[in-house]
């Protein structure tokens, strides 16, 4: 599960920034993940509970705000989201690029 390991990076940062800020408490973590990121959300939260014991963020909640995937087809320019795990376009072409949904983002921190 490298949730585990992903989080524990997080951790590092986000203790390094309350540390810098003098806080003695991590309230909330924010962050953004993306549908296609290979995160999943649930196992992020275990990992979060699990990697934050005994860490000034021991109470603290995760907030995992879900970023839809988005792609942009190259043949007709239009942007579109994929209802399938086959990227295909309205007008039939598979020729895309994944413009939004890879996303692995902290996006804010609630310290006191
Ligand atoms: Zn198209």
């Amino acid at each position: 599960m490298h949730e585990i390991s992903l989080m524990e990076e997080t951790l590092t940062i986000i203790l390094e920034t309350a540390q810098k800020e003098n806080a003695v408490k991590i309230h909330r973590l924010n962050m953004r993940i993306g549908a296609v990121s290979g995160v999943v959300p649930e196992a992020l939260q275990f990992a979060f509970d699990v990697t934050t014991q005994g860490t000034i963020a021991a109470d603290a909640q995760l907030n995992i705000e879900l970023v839809p995937t988005l792609c942009h087809c190259t043949e007709c320019n239009r942007k579109f989201a994929p209802i399938d795990i086959i990227y295909q376009c309205e007008c039939g072409s598979l020729n895309n690029k994944i413009i939004q949904g890879k996303e692995i983002e902290i996006v804010s921190l609630e310290i006191s």
